[in-house]
């Protein structure tokens, strides 16, 4: 079978493509896992410490801390107000 050609953006050479910043709260996480599962750049885990409820909350994961594009989809999808990303770049 032939390959996919990948599409790429004809602008692709000349956007700059931002980094974020992750900043969690802890304490008001639910442990959804939902900003974990719907990244696109898959920047986040669970941390392997729990919150005072119980939950494990999200982190960024080791080597991924300038992989975040700042789309901010995990503080929209967040049900808890837990997560949010400021621009670095
Ligand atoms: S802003 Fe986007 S890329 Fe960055 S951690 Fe959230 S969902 Fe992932
Ligand atoms: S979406 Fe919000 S509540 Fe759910 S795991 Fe992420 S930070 Fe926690």
């Amino acid at each position: 079978m032939a390959a996919v050609p990948l599409r790429r953006p004809l602008d692709a050479e000349t956007v700059v493509v931002p980094v974020g910043q992750v900043f969690v709260i802890p304490e008001r996480c639910k442990g959804c896992r939902f900003c974990i599962e719907f990244c696109p750049e898959q920047v986040l885990v669970e941390s392997d410490r729990m919150n005072a409820k119980g939950y494990r909350y999200p982190v960024v994961a080791d080597g991924k801390e300038r992989a975040c594009v700042n789309c901010g989809f995990c503080r929209l999808i967040c049900p808890e107000f837990a997560i949010y990303t400021e621009e670095i770049r």
